[in-house]
């Protein structure tokens, strides 16, 4: 089988990344914060991911995005030669509001991909204050010190901002993470709050993320609390290679993950629990694909993103993972999602249905055949 011409565009642009003849096409970029960062969203043929602008890499990429025309259509070209076309997403109408108390709507929450509202409650994380236990790759504190986002978004303020963004800008699902505030619910209990405060106002399908909890029964918590699917990221897979570069993270061994896994599935239902592996840190494809199995087994999605580089954080020189890589890990990963009955598209809400950080969706869909 050989990728489709939307599968290859999507892994190319993810791994080297897009120079922008106008940067202030579409919607503002995201720089700096947790997860995934420094991108753009970007539309080809009707799948909306994230494609990194801002980084090292992306600077020196060989394609280039012309200024959009009136319809907002910009042309990808390669070395002069036209490869595809794009768009951008508009800047969403809730980002012109602020809160009573003068916080800017946009500091509480983003809008990510196309139609999700995303927002990291607690920009602080225990892991994050020394440098002997920060994440290489994570920026969580970065956005905070630019003075681009607040510390703590409380519970009436998710609510107010998820009500506008439904209302004004049709957004589809929510994804609440936060920096982990202790190693007991490892953010589990403010999820908790900041979930029921938001269904209370707006009927939103949300996805809550934290690391496992140290007691099971916050999964029923959660769940009660109103967030509809969970995501609980392991990152790395290798443990050695956890702990060179997760350090803190990793005190939480894989084995923790699975059991947590194992008791959340059933909470939330199959294809409900998924987490996120950043490919191109050192896993083989092979590490890679073996967990996958064992977590499709369990009825988790793993939601494998190629690593993007953040500037700024220790890792901001790592390479991206070449597009053959992803190609060669996405390939098979789809079809084992297929063979699991694992779909993005049953998942209520979060980053496995957003599915813009990765071209995984695009891999669910069956590849062309050989010529
Ligand atoms: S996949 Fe997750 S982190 Fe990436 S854009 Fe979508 S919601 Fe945001």
């Amino acid at each position: 089988m050989k990728p489709t011409t939307q599968q290859s565009l999507i892994t190319e642009l993810q791994s080297f990344g897009v120079r922008l003849a106008d940067p202030g096409a579409g919607a503002p970029s995201r720089r700096g914060g947790a997860g995934p960062s420094d991108h753009k969203a970007m539309t080809i043929e009707g799948r909306t991911v994230m494609v990194p602008v801002h980084t090292a890499g992306a600077f020196a990429s060989p394609y280039v995005a012309s200024v959009p025309d009136a319809a907002g259509v910009s042309t990808i070209r390669r070395d002069g030669t036209v490869v595809g076309e794009v768009s951008f997403p508009l800047q969403p109408r809730f980002y012109a509001m602020q809160t009573l108390d003068g916080v800017p709507y946009s500091q509480i929450a983003t809008l990510h991909g196309r139609d999700v509202l995303a927002t990291t409650i607690l920009q602080t994380c225990i892991r994050y204050q020394s440098r002997t236990k920060t994440c290489r790759f994570c920026a969580i504190g970065q956005s905070l010190a630019a003075g681009r986002t607040i510390a703590h978004k409380t519970p009436e303020q998710l609510a107010e901002v998820a009500r506008a963004a439904v209302l004004l800008d049709g957004v589809k699902h929510m994804v609440m993470t936060t920096g982990t505030p202790n190693v007991t619910d490892r953010g589990a209990a403010v999820l908790c709050d900041s979930a029921f405060a938001v269904k209370a106002a707006v009927d939103l399908p949300i996805q809550g993320q934290c690391e496992p909890p140290d007691d099971d029964q916050w999964f029923h918590r959660m769940k009660a609390a109103g967030i509809d699917a969970l995501g609980m990221h392991l990152e790395v897979v290798t443990p050695d290679l956890r702990r060179a570069i997760m350090p803190g993270k990793a005190s939480v061994p894989v084995s923790r993950y699975l059991d947590a896994f194992s008791a959340a599935v059933p909470v939330f239902g199959r294809g409900q629990v998924s987490t996120y592996i950043l490919a191109g840190l050192g896993d083989t494809r092979e590490a890679i694909l073996s967990i996958c199995e064992t977590l499709i087994g369990l009825g988790v999605y793993p939601f494998v993103v190629p690593f993007v580089p953040i500037s700024g954080t220790p890792l901001e020189d790592h390479p991206t993972p070449s597009p053959a890589f992803m190609r060669e890990l996405l390939g098979p990963l789809g079809a084992m999602l297929k063979a699991g009955g694992l779909r993005s598209a049953d998942i209520k809400a979060g980053c496995g249905k957003c599915g813009a950080c990765s071209a995984l969706s695009a891999f669910e869909a069956p590849a062309e055949s050989e010529n």
